[in-house]
């Protein structure tokens, strides 16, 4: 290997937002995912949402607000027919 152009390729300790834990190797000494194989669907096999953005949440907020808004339309005009 040609000297002084490679980093250091140390042990790094892996954590992950469900508790998991791991050591692998890397440039950086510890990394933190949120997400890993042992919590992951596609390796548990559970139906579950991944949303560390509260993307989903926020979604549902909003239909939510839709919903009731519809709702107060359709009772207004509803009981006219
Ligand atoms: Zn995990």
């Amino acid at each position: 290997m040609k000297k002084d152009i490679h980093p250091n390729y140390r042990p790094a300790r892996v954590t992950c937002a469900c508790g998991n834990a791991f050591v692998t190797r890397a440039t950086v000494p510890e990394i933190r995912v949120e997400i890993c194989s042992n919590c992951h669907p596609f390796f548990t096999g559970r139906q579950k949402l991944v949303d560390t953005e509260r993307r989903v949440e926020r979604f549902q907020q909003r239909y939510e607000r839709f919903r009731q808004h519809e709702q107060a339309r359709q009772e207004k005009s509803g009981k006219a027919k």
